[in-house]
């Protein structure tokens, strides 16, 4: 199986946009889309950035501001937390610019690979690979790896694949497993790449 032909196809096939590209914008994004459908991810970013601009707004208001802006992602207590405490590192670590570096990203609270590796894809322009459950999940079915954790999947896929799709893998796979190859009842019936993979689960 030609690895690098089949992600081509899948980047063909499900493409996704990053219409902003701000780094601050995107890392806090990123926080609010976990476990948010985008619909809702879309709607709290545009709540929470109509009224605070940037790290330096965000970093001086207190998660129960927020609250209500970003109740629409769910988990919002939590998330709220998280945003106001990268705000506040932003502004009295970095001057108010969100880092370029996979090391000095990781050092934010709460921000892990996945995330960093977004924001340094999108923001940047770097060759970064953003593993999240369905690059893990669909990566495992077609048999590309054989891992356990997004991790582990990450250093796996940065063997198989050539760098200029580490960045466009992420958001085509998502797509890709939010339409298609879903976590249950996937639609192998329509799939594109049904030839290609080697999972003994697809019908
Ligand atoms: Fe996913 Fe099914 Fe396509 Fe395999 S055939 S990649 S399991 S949708």
């Amino acid at each position: 199986m030609d690895i690098e032909k089949v992600a081509n196809l899948i980047v063909k096939k499900f493409p996704r946009d990053h219409k902003i590209k701000d780094p601050f914008y995107v890392l806090i994004t990123t926080v609010l889309s976990q476990r948010s459908k985008d619909e809702n991810t879309e709607v709290a970013a545009k709540n929470l950035f109509a009224k605070f601009k940037n790290s330096k707004e965000l970093s001086k208001v207190k998660p129960e501001d927020i609250y209500e802006l970003i109740k629409p992602a769910g988990l919002y207590r939590q998330k709220a937390k998280r945003i106001i405490e990268i705000a506040k590192t932003v502004e009295e670590k970095y001057k108010g610019k969100v880092p370029n570096t996979l090391n000095e990203l990781l050092k934010l609270p709460g921000v892990g690979r996945k995330t960093a590796n977004i924001v340094l894809y999108v923001s940047f322009n770097k060759e970064a690979l953003a593993v999240d459950t369905h690059v893990h999940r669909i990566s495992n079915r077609l048999g590309w790896v054989k891992t356990k954790t997004p991790e582990e999947t990450e250093f796996a896929l940065m063997k198989l694949l050539p760098q200029k799709l580490w960045g466009p893998i992420n958001a085509s796979m998502v797509e890709f497993g939010k339409k298609v190859c879903k976590p249950v009842k996937p639609d192998c019936k329509n799939c594109p790449i049904y030839k290609y993979c080697k999972w003994e689960g697809k019908k």
